[in-house]
């Protein structure tokens, strides 16, 4: 079963076409990893998802339903970039809490659903804090836990190690994997880096000047890559 399926999606800025011809199921509950090199039109297609910028051609269904001109809002989806931005006067508590009373959601929820994303990001000792007393990898989990907080239908997430020193991306992609395996919120995951691509995704989207390349796998890509540049960036890992 797909969430959402995409298709004969394209993007043109001015005369440049930046997405051609995408077509892509995202099925229910899986860990989807877009990959592909820097300029390519990873975040033009994340954007393109969470309605923050419309399609030139093509659709995007949700259920069958055709959502394109959906506004941002409408469309149940949480979006997290590598740049998070945390309110600085509100502790780590009311951070993730401040969508959910943004939206007027029962308050009789917050508390197990706060226990809940806390525990699986391993927050529960820095609810009272406030962010400028968290290091760079507590803050990517605040931003986390905000974003899923509100169980979106869609998590997309745009490089969100990419800021991070090598030790805190180990702990941030730990926590993104325990609240993926527990929640099993259909998820589209962008990356340059083909070793996260390769130890990340359930299935794995290479993109590559604006068209996909192939979609399998780890194993399928790895083992039966469909062109040359899927060889080169999956097959051979620095
Ligand atoms: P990636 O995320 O894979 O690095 P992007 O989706 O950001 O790539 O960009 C893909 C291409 O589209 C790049 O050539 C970029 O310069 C261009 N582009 C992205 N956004 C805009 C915009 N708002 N106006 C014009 N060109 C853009
Ligand atoms: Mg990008």
């Amino acid at each position: 079963m797909s969430a959402i399926s995409i298709r004969g999606l394209g993007k043109k800025f001015g005369s440049a076409d930046v997405l051609r011809d995408i077509n892509l199921e995202i099925r229910e509950g899986e860990f989807l990893v877009l990959v592909g090199p820097s300029g390519c039109g990873k975040s033009t297609l994340l954007r393109l998802l969470a309605g923050l910028d419309r399609a030139t051609s093509g659709q995007i269904l949700q259920n069958g339903a055709d959502i394109s001109a959906h506004a941002p809002r409408e469309r149940n989806f949480s979006l997290i970039f590598q740049n998070y931005a945390l309110f600085p006067h509100l502790t780590v508590r009311n951070n993730i809490l401040f969508g959910m009373k943004m939206r007027g959601e029962p308050k009789a929820e917050f508390p197990q659903r706060l226990k809940k994303v806390a525990d699986l990001l391993q927050l529960q000792p820095l609810l009272d804090r406030k962010p400028a007393q968290l290091s760079g990898g507590q803050r990517q989990r605040v931003a986390m836990a905000r974003a899923i907080v509100r169980e979106p239908a869609l998590f997309l997430m745009d490089e969100p190690l990419s800021n991070l020193d090598a030790k805190l991306r180990g702990e941030v992609r730990d926590g993104i994997m325990a609240l993926h395996n527990t929640l099993k919120t259909s998820t589209v995951y962008v990356t340059h880096d083909q070793i996260e691509a390769m130890t990340m995704a359930d299935r794995i989207a290479v993109l590559d000047g604006g068209r996909l390349q192939q979609i399998g796998t780890p194993e399928a890509l790895y083992r039966q890559p469909a062109n040359m540049f899927v060889a080169g960036f999956i097959g051979t890992p620095a």
